[in-house]
């Protein structure tokens, strides 16, 4: 792992390094790929502003998607012919939905402190606002930037801790260096990113990353069982979409690279994948529908060009926002 202090009073502590390593996947890649800059508060704010995050009102956002799967059931039953679903009327639905999902979203800058940020190229600007010698070698670079005070920060104000505050600390940084990572392997293109649901559905899946590297970390006793449910909490205090990082944390086998190459719109998911929304019924009748409508993506295998991957995927952040709210 190539760390450079640019302008941090902090270190990595060695136990944070150690949890990085603890994955034998994409993870290592990165390690290898990306260097890690440790910058300041002062920095990580103009890097990074507050105000990017956004956010959703919860009201607003539930109004809307029950609003969505009671129009979206409404085209089902309608349309006789299951086996051939009427993907215009369902792509009209469904898109309204996310351009009118806009209204719904606010900035939250008090609950989501700014600790980690992945660059996929360093420029100019960057230096500009840096203004430190020793990353200018890396201009053109791909990059993660942490800020380890924050962290402390962030660590100190818990409600619930693990009795272990070196652990903890180590436990929130590495898992922060995770979700980046998982942002660095995924390149999402601004394109999707800038959109609600490619933004839900990233969001939503480097956080769930962290919880993975939790387990495997408890099962080589890198820390226990307290630590786990410090950063699950941690995890769960965030604002949506970041809180809904539980919605994979069963399965995701596969999410990951599958959303990597999302810019592909593979033909054909792989199976495994497109069985993922019927994973996850919660009991309530609304989700059927997403469901039976993913459903009919898969079996009636007429996942053949763009629009119809794009709408699984658009379909999948409604069952995540379903979830959530
Ligand atoms: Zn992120």
């Amino acid at each position: 792992m190539n760390i450079i202090n640019v302008n941090s009073k902090d270190t990595m502590p060695e136990l944070a390094v150690k949890m990085c390593y603890s994955r034998d996947d994409f993870t290592h890649i990165i390690i290898n790929r990306c260097p890690v800059f440790l910058v300041n508060k002062k920095t990580m704010d103009l890097l990074a502003p507050p105000y990017s995050y956004q956010t959703y009102d919860a009201n607003c956002i539930s109004l809307k998607t029950e609003e969505v799967l009671k129009r979206l059931e409404i085209c089902v039953n309608e349309n006789e012919n299951v086996e051939n679903p009427n993907y215009e009327n369902i792509s009209k639905i469904v898109n309204s939905f996310w351009d009118d999902v806009g209204s719904c979203s606010m900035q939250d800058m008090k609950k989501m402190p700014v600790c980690g940020l992945y660059i996929n190229k360093i420029t100019t600007n960057h230096l500009d606002i840096i203004k430190e010698d020793k990353i200018s070698e890396y201009l053109g670079s791909e990059a993660i930037f942490l800020c380890i005070a924050r962290i402390i920060e962030w660590e100190s104000k818990s409600s619930f801790t693990s009795m272990n505050s070196e652990i903890d600390i180590s436990v929130l940084i590495s898992s922060v260096w995770f979700h980046e990572a998982t942002h660095a392997w995924m390149k999402t293109s601004k394109k999707i990113y800038t959109q609600h649901w490619g933004y839900i559905i990233e969001e939503s899946l480097a956080n769930a990353y962290c919880s993975r590297v939790t387990k495997y970390m408890l099962k080589h006793n890198v820390f226990n069982i307290e630590s786990e449910l410090f950063l699950h909490t941690k995890l769960d205090q965030q604002p949506f979409p970041y809180s809904s990082w539980a919605f994979w944390e069963e399965d995701m086998n596969g999410m990951v690279q599958l959303w990597r190459d999302k810019d592909q719109y593979r033909v054909k998911l792989p199976k495994r994948a497109r069985r993922i929304p019927l994973h996850y019924v919660r009991g309530r009748n609304t989700d059927s529908v997403v469901d039976q409508i993913s459903d009919l993506l898969d079996y009636t295998d007429k996942i053949k060009n763009i629009n119809n991957t794009e709408l699984m995927w658009k379909l999948l952040a409604i069952k995540i926002v379903n979830w959530c709210y």
